[in-house]
């Protein structure tokens, strides 16, 4: 399998390439040539599989064997989720009549993204080491230095990515005292030579333009090989694509439906996915085009709904707003003006719906040249449009809603005092209840359908939220839902570099200076 970039000027790409460059050079995110079709009896073979062994299937699909052997393949996978913490990695969990949870904060950081980043930290140092291992007398060994800049959860799934990796050094900038306690103590408590957390002072903005700033700089980002962790990177998709496949067929051992059986067919599944930059629902999307029999895919966002206006409209506008940014909710993760992996999704409604010709040779290649052109109209004009057809298209397989804070207060509330007797009580974290809720406003459309909705982060995590609405009922105190890990996390010792003059040069000096003792 190899990879080409949704603008057009790079294709042909190992998976290795396609990981170790992230971003493409054109300013293009990374896809595969082709969508790999499932075998035919996936249904009754893969049906009990583990989460890892269903990984191995599925990740083969897009990883040649000649690029890393399966029986190293299968290591990666094993060592990637024994950090977890529930056997089966990725459970699902019943809460009404037809809709189930699908708990994915069983990671080290408590949030979904450690699904992916535990893969991907070990896929770098695989590829690193294997590197250095055939140097040629006098070649420089290869490493790779990870900056990245953090309001909190992402900051905390990457370090818990790559710490103690060989060959790999993580910078996470974070606005000093702007990050919830928890989150800032994750950070800076792990204390590996590798790691390096550095409290900015200004806002979360500033750091990002720091970072944006390195790497704009091409000889500072050549000279210290700066790499990018966010979900752009193809290999953070294709790890989340798993959960997808694992919990279809865990809602059929839970119904008590075998896979292969004509009742199957008729069990129709959402899945609904509180979503931000667009990774974790696309996933979900490539399951899909896979052949996994999923019907529908309800993208929940929070007050930042450029995914639901499209939706909506059929153009893909930043926001208006009083000051034309982001605004801040309680699902803070889901905070975002653009949905950058929303670009892969585009490419393919160019491929299928706006090529002048798409069985053309050169359809590929059109449908990249497109996606440059709308690009190019989002950054100057702000927005950008697509075909009826293509948003028919979308609409297929995608619905959304948009979810406001207040319903996301209530949505807590209603699950922890569920007003039937027969339902247990469940916490969910802000974000979860966003897909949560999304799936009630849509419930009458979809009465005869099985929902899963993901839940990507604990509670615990997102205290603010959580507090604001349970404090007073039924005797909730928030101890009651901190995890083990997280007592006593606030007095650990810390590591951490506070830089007093938030510039890029001031970071680069600190930055170049630490690294030089990591590759000693
Ligand atoms: C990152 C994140 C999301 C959004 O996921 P995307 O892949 O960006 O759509 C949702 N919830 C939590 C808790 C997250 O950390």
């Amino acid at each position: 399998m190899k990879y080409r970039s949704t603008r057009g000027q790079s294709s042909g790409l190992s998976f290795e390439d396609t990981v170790l460059t992230g971003l493409a050079p054109d300013g293009g995110l990374f896809i595969p040539h082709e969508i790999p079709t499932l075998p035919e009896n996936f249904l009754s073979e893969w049906a009990n599989l583990s989460f890892q062994e269903l990984a191995v299937k599925i990740l083969s699909l897009f990883i040649d064997s000649s690029e890393i052997p399966t029986e190293d393949l299968e290591k990666l996978i094993e060592k990637s989720y024994s950090t977890f913490r529930h056997p089966e990695v990725a459970p699902i969990h019943k809460i009404r009549e037809r809709l189930y949870i699908l708990e994915l904060f069983h990671g080290p950081t408590f949030a979904f993204k450690d699904v992916a980043l535990q893969f991907l930290g070990n896929l770098f140092e695989y590829f690193l080491e294997r590197k250095n291992r055939n140097l040629k007398e006098g070649e420089e060994p290869h490493f790779i230095t990870v900056v990245g800049a953090t309001s909190g959860d992402t900051g905390s799934a990457a370090i818990y990515g790559l710490r103690g990796k060989k060959n790999v050094s993580v910078f996470i900038l974070h606005p000093r005292g702007r990050v919830s306690p928890i989150q800032e103590a994750q950070m800076t408590t792990v204390l590996d030579k590798n790691v390096h957390n550095f409290a900015v002072e200004g806002t979360f903005d500033d750091c990002q333009d720091i970072v944006k700033a390195l790497f704009s700089e091409p000889e500072f980002k050549k000279e210290y090989r700066l790499g990018a962790i966010n979900s752009i990177n193809w290999a953070r998709i294709l790890a989340q694509i798993v959960y997808y496949f694992y919990s279809y067929f865990s809602l059929l051992r839970d119904l008590k439906i075998s896979p292969n059986s004509e009742e199957a067919k008729t069990v129709k599944v959402q899945f609904s996915v509180p979503t931000g930059n667009f990774g974790d629902i696309l996933a979900g999307y490539y399951a899909y085009r896979m052949g996994l029999p999923i019907d529908n895919l309800l993208i929940a966002t929070n007050s930042n709904d450029i995914l639901y206006r499209f939706y909506e409209t059929g153009s893909y506008e930043k926001q208006e707003g009083d000051q034309g940014g982001v605004k801040e909710t309680l699902s803070p993760a889901m905070d975002i003006l653009i949905s950058s992996n929303f670009e892969r999704l585009l490419w393919y409604l160019s491929r299928e719906c706006e090529v002048a010709d798409s069985s053309s040779s050169s359809a590929d290649q059109d449908a990249g040249d497109i996606i440059f052109k709308w690009m190019k109209e989002l950054k100057e004009n702000g927005r950008m449009s697509v075909k009826p057809e293509s948003l028919a298209k979308f609409k297929e397989v995608f619905t959304s809603r948009m979810v406001n804070d207040d319903d996301t207060i209530d949505t807590i509330k209603q699950y922890y005092q569920p007003s039937d007797e027969a339902t247990s009580p469940y916490i969910l974290d802000p974000h979860t209840a966003v897909g949560i809720h999304a799936c009630e406003s849509v419930k009458s459309q979809f009465s005869d359908h099985y929902t899963v909705s993901l839940s990507t982060a604990h509670p615990a995590k997102f205290s603010e939220a959580v507090e604001k609405a349970l404090l007073g009922t039924n005797n909730f105190t928030f101890e009651s839902v901190l995890p083990k890990e997280f007592i006593g996390l606030l007095e650990k010792e810390r590591r951490c570099i506070h830089i007093k003059e938030n510039t890029a040069e001031a970071v680069k000096r600190v930055l170049v200076e630490q690294l030089k003792k990591d590759l000693q």
